[in-house]
């Protein structure tokens, strides 16, 4: 068991369902749907499992979502749980996640993360919950090459709640974190990279 866990979403995150076809194959067939698969979600599923436990937490209904699981992670390691519509939470005629479920795994709430392409499934646990752009079935998503490093960053730190999620600019965060400062804790370097950024603004002023 790794000390920390991955819970990833389904529908619109790893995959996208549709009643007709999008143009190209699908990658499987499951009751009425055409089943697409996100590029790249095999790969970044085995990378991920370098650092993390990955867990599966769908909204909809298991005899949907274990087909697609099994196939997603055929060959590799499988998911340590597959939750799904019944394990959810509804209040107000809204739907969310309990994150605090995954505690009866042994796992703390300070090393969970949840990627989900709606923030309201998060919503009790907004520390841990990253939103990724949702997958509509473009076979030129790149959104999980993007995730994966951050991801493995993140595993580093004993509490990934303390860190903003923001990382929609993977580029500048590979750069900035993982090119020559080093690692120490995200959270140390969140506070040099306000020097960072003067410095660069101070340099482009020289220069300009
Ligand atoms: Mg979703």
């Amino acid at each position: 068991m790794k000390t920390h866990l991955l819970v990833l979403d389904l529908d619109e995150t790893l995959i996208h369902r549709s009643l007709s076809s999008l143009g190209y194959q699908p990658t499987m067939v499951v009751r009425e749907w055409l089943i697409y698969f996100r590029p790249f979600c095999r790969s970044f599923l085995r990378d991920c499992q370098r650092k993390f436990d990955i867990g599966i937490w769908t909204a909809s209904s298991s005899s949907y979502a274990i087909p697609i699981v099994v196939e997603l992670f055929r060959g590799i390691t499988p998911p340590r749980f597959i939750f799904t519509a019944v394990d959810c939470r509804r209040e107000d005629n809204q739907v969310s996640k309990p994150l605090e479920r995954v505690e009866t795994f042994g796992y703390s709430l300070s090393r969970v993360l949840l990627v989900d392409d709606r923030p309201e499934m998060y919503q009790h646990h907004p520390e841990n919950g990253i939103c990724i752009p949702p997958f509509l079935g473009s076979f030129i998503d790149s959104e999980l090459l993007y995730l994966q490093p951050y991801l493995e960053s993140l595993a580093l730190l004993s509490n990934v709640r303390e860190v903003n999620k923001d990382w929609r600019h993977p580029q500048e965060y590979t750069n900035r974190f993982l090119g020559g400062i080093g690692l120490h804790s995200l959270l140390s370097q969140a506070e040099s990279l306000e020097s960072v950024e003067t410095e660069d603004s101070q340099v482009s002023e020289v220069t300009s």
